[in-house]
């Protein structure tokens, strides 16, 4: 977006993760550490230059960064998805995202900073804001999908932090506006571009109607005739999306194609069920006229999900989103009858196809990346507002990057 910053450092503790920046980003950014502390610190083991890097006494204008999120899944794991349970000071990684964090801004001391969350973190967001706001920051959380942006949906928090020095309250004000206007901005984009394309209709006709209420009630029929004795969970919930839309438990509409090869799909059955599911709720959901060449396009199903996590919805599908495309590192297309390769992944986070080389990467590395990538384009409009911040006395008097 043209920003003419200069990125000073980052860390991660993946291998991999430092590898793949410091190979297609070596030009760009000074130094890459191995943990946080290396950063507050301000001295560490450097991917970019290979041996020991110091980063003490440099001015930091801008600071982003995802909070680490895997504390809150344990959290979420130990206390039952409430907070309710037990003190936020006993929950297991606590330190992690509130001490370490809070260590950062009080050594590094950016003049403003923008941070990435998982949802699950509302609960604890006004007791971190607070301690934030003890260290001397204005801060304010926005929620971004970056399906707004890219094709993979994924809701998070994006808190922002700004000193004195970068405006504090006006700028955090300002800061909210913009990404407001910027999100509205591109949905609009989206919404014309979805009308454009036209020819979604949901199906609402009397005999359409009838028509389903029979094949649900010979669905119910079957499912009883065949019903054994134990039914796992995933069964169940398929067993349920299949009767609600009029699809018999055994059918297997997709495979049953000619020619259907379902490339890199794990041959297991509850990923066998997901895939037919998707297709066959995919097709009862659909108006009759529709093709089959016109449904497949855009229709995704994320393996690695359970099938209750699948809003498959023909209401989504109307507002121009893929129906069944949800967090993950394995999809399958059926346009294209094969997984996406961990490069597509990245792609579909809007990163520029020349940045993973297999010849460098492995599938599973690349993957692996994917599953923990922003999304370059908000990450870009997140940065940008952050740079077009009018009411820091550091940017005005031109001591900012
Ligand atoms: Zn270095």
């Amino acid at each position: 977006m043209g920003v003419p910053a200069e990125p000073v450092a980052g860390a991660d503790c993946k291998k991999h993760a430092r590898e793949y920046g410091a190979k297609y980003y070596k030009h760009m950014i000074g130094h890459i550490f191995e943990w946080n502390s290396d950063l507050v610190n301000g001295r560490g083991r450097c991917a970019v230059r290979g041996g020991e890097c110091s980063i003490c006494g440099i001015a930091v204008a801008t600071a982003s960064g995802g909070l680490p999120c895997q504390p809150c899944t344990r959290q979420r794991q130990k206390t039952g998805n409430t907070q309710k349970t037990q003190s936020q000071e006993m929950h297991p990684g606590h330190d992690e995202v509130f001490e370490g964090f809070l260590d950062f801004l009080s050594e590094v001391g950016p003049a403003q900073w923008w941070a990435e969350e998982v949802m699950d973190f509302e609960p604890q967001l006004h007791e971190f804001a607070k301690c934030c706001t003890r260290a001397g920051y204005a801060v304010r959380a926005i929620t971004v999908d970056q399906v707004d942006f890219v094709l993979v949906p994924r809701p998070r928090l994006i808190i922002a932090g700004f000193s004195h020095a970068a405006g504090h309250k006006a700028a955090a004000d300002y800061f909210v506006k913009e990404m407001q206007e910027a999100i509205a901005f591109v949905r609009g984009q989206k919404a014309a571009a979805a009308v454009g394309v036209g020819g979604v209709v949901d199906t609402a006709d009397p005999d359409e109607i009838s028509r389903r209420a029979a094949l649900q009630e010979q669905a119910r029929v079957e499912d009883l005739a065949r019903a054994p004795r134990h039914f796992s969970k995933w069964q169940v919930h398929s067993s349920k999306i299949r009767s609600d839309n009029g699809v018999p438990r055994s059918a297997t509409p997709w495979s049953a194609r000619s020619n259907v090869v379902m490339s890199g799909v794990p041959r297991t059955p509850r990923i066998l069920d997901l895939v037919e599911t998707t297709w066959a709720v995919a097709v009862a959901q659909s108006p009759t006229t529709i093709q089959t060449k016109q449904l497949k396009k855009g229709l995704w199903v994320g393996l690695n999900q359970d099938i209750k996590r699948q809003p498959i919805t023909a209401a989504k599908r109307a507002r121009g989103m893929p129906p069944v495309m949800t967090t993950g590192t394995m999809y399958y297309s059926f346009e294209a009858d094969a997984t996406i390769s961990g490069k597509g992944n990245l792609q579909l986070a809007g990163h520029p196809s020349d940045r993973a080389s297999r010849s460098f990467f492995s599938e599973s590395k690349l993957r692996d990346l994917a599953g923990e990538t922003f999304c370059a384009a908000y990450c870009s409009i997140v940065s940008f507002v952050m740079y077009c911040n009018p009411h820091g006395e550091w940017w005005r008097s031109g001591s900012g990057p």
